[in-house]
């Protein structure tokens, strides 16, 4: 016979998770951490059956049925067995109503469920977060009527009354730019405002409400006079009518989650608010859908390291343990600390959010909180490319191999860096928080490395940091330069950010006898920190063609 590799194992995602367990320790209260523990243990088995079943079944994509056998129109959609789990895993675990409860660590204490349930769940979290996303733009809209009625579905325990709400934004002429929706609001005889129009990607088709953006009748062009509009999407256990599903898409990953092109006839809506300014009444929504992204990206990272490790256990090459050859350690230790600092700053944004949302911000958090969501998804959402395809190459050629279960990482990665805005889109955003927003990150790093053990590795953070700075008020009026350069800044204050965070953990970690935090800011800071660049629109032309 010959030689057989054994297959790397899921190690439990929660209890040997030793990032997730340190945050937990430093951040959590003990009296809220029983409660807690049981779900996220539960959660992590969750996860590895899943992982394990995955591996033992063929791999299967949602199957859209459109047409019934007596040429009635069906729009039926036949899901994964993950996916048909999602509503009672979801209420059973709270992982959305976690969220909304009254206390500070609510945020958190969500986050850290979606952190563990994402990838079992096969972007089941995809619909999740948008949502999650609605019921914030709700909340926001102030009414009441719209608020009564979903709400409850949406924060429901119980999965016979749980509700998924989806967002349709992106159109064929738009998904940055949604100033060109074409979509029509129009109201009929009695009053009622009905939609007209196509969408071009809806993620969540199977849910029963979506928040769509739509231009009124007879309103002008542009951005400002389109209103966002709530919508229901069955009557019963059939679609509405005026909602019609043209095809599903096929995806590069996630090919799970059912993505579909649609064509609205006559929908009926409801006005969040006012007609107008439906983006910015968005705006709300994207903050908790950009959070669950970053998470999301962090989870991808998690997984695919934990694999990468586990496997350099098992797998001998010149005589002995991939991990005991010095170069691939270095490689397994350089994604490490790549992957705790994504970690920091993700749930550096979760606790913000929780803070702002429960009226215990301290005086900078509101901004800080503005400029860190972009930063983070960007930037977690590259990375998990970055940290998925190495990890692919950990394995050799196994890591190309389909069945193993890998490729599925980084196919399912790359759309981080593509949903809920691009990472140039993202840039763009962040220059707008940068007003207030780097006055409140420069003071926070300040805190973050304050009683730092390890001063050879934050003072680059604070050099590179005031750099960043410099290279802003340098750049001040010059639009085209400071767009050109926003992506490079982009990056630079979100690795500052985390090297700080990770300052912050390592001192507390010290003092526990736990050096590993501070091995992870050291290696952190010697890949760089700084990713600026300085703009050069004349070589920029030149080197389009
Ligand atoms: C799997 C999947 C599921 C999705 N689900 C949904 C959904 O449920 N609902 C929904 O509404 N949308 C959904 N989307 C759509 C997604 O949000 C959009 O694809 C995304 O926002 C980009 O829009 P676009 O495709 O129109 O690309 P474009 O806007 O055409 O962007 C093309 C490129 O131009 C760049 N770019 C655009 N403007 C600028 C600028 N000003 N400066 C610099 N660069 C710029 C972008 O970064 C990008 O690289 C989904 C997408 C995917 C892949």
């Amino acid at each position: 016979m010959d030689f057989l590799q054994t297959a790397p194992q899921l190690v439990h995602p929660y209890r040997n998770d030793r990032t997730l367990l340190a945050l937990l320790d430093r951040v959590l209260p003990t009296e809220r951490r029983a409660a807690l523990d049981t779900d996220l243990d539960a959660l992590g088995d969750y996860a590895r059956f899943a992982w394990e079943r995955a591996r033992r079944s063929t791999p299967r994509t949602p199957q859209l049925t459109r047409w019934d056998a007596w040429g009635g129109r069906a729009d039926r959609i036949e899901l994964t067995e993950a996916w048909r789990e999602g509503a009672e895993l979801t209420t059973r675990h709270a992982i959305l109503a976690a969220g909304h409860e009254p206390h500070v660590h609510a945020r958190l204490e969500q986050f850290v469920r979606v952190y563990l349930y994402h990838l079992a769940s096969e972007f089941y979290t995809c619909p999740l977060a948008m949502t999650d996303g609605a019921i914030a733009a709700l909340k926001a809209s102030g009414n009441q009527a719209l608020i009564d009625r979903a709400l409850p579905h949406f924060l429901s325990r119980d999965p016979a009354s749980f509700w998924l709400s989806g967002q349709w934004m992106t159109e064929t002429a738009g998904g940055s730019d949604v100033g060109r929706t074409g979509t029509v609001a129009r109201q009929d005889e009695d009053g009622q405002w009905r939609l007209y129009g196509r969408k071009w990607f809806s993620s969540a088709v199977v849910g029963e409400v979506a928040l769509a953006l739509a231009r009124p009748e007879d309103a002008v062009e542009g951005t400002a006079a389109l209103a966002l509009f709530y919508v229901e999407t069955m009557e019963g256990a059939a679609r509405k009518p005026g909602l019609v599903i043209d095809r599903l898409k096929d995806k590069l990953g996630t090919r799970e989650l059912p993505t579909a092109e649609i064509h609205l006839d006559g929908l009926r809506a409801w006005p969040l608010g006012e007609l107008a300014h439906g983006v910015r009444q968005v705006a709300p929504m994207l903050n908790v859908t950009r959070t669950w992204n970053a998470v999301c990206a962090v989870a991808s990272m998690a997984r695919a390291l934990a694999l990468a490790c586990d496997y350099a256990a098992r797998r001998e090459a010149f005589g002995r343990p991939l991990v005991e050859q010095p170069l691939h350690a270095q490689t397994l230790a350089d994604m490490r600390a790549e992957f705790e600092g994504a970690f920091a700053l993700a749930f550096e944004v979760v606790q913000l959010l929780g803070r702002v949302e429960q009226g215990q911000a301290a005086p900078h958090d509101a901004a800080l909180l503005r400029l860190l969501t972009p930063l983070a998804k960007l930037w977690t959402g590259k990375l998990a490319v970055a940290l998925c395809s190495e990890a692919l190459e950990c394995f050799g050629g196994a890591g190309y191999i389909e069945d193993t279960g890998l490729p599925q990482l980084l196919r399912d990665a790359q759309v981080y860096a593509i949903w809920e805005g691009t990472t140039n889109v993202l840039a763009l955003d962040s220059l707008r928080a940068l007003g207030e927003g780097i006055e409140a990150l420069g003071t926070a790093i300040g805190g973050w490395v304050d009683g730092s053990h390890e001063p050879e590795a934050v003072a680059p953070i604070q050099a590179t940091f005031d750099a960043a700075v410099r290279q802003v008020q340098a750049l001040g009026a010059q639009r085209t330069e400071l767009e050109a350069s926003a992506r490079g800044l982009a990056i630079t204050l979100a690795r500052c950010a985390a090297a700080a965070l990770l300052a912050r953990h390592s001192t507390f970690a010290r003092e526990r006898g736990d050096m590993r935090p501070g091995a992870a800011l050291r290696r952190f800071v010697a890949h760089g920190l700084d990713r600026c660049i300085t703009p050069d629109t004349a070589d920029t032309q030149l080197l389009l063609w």
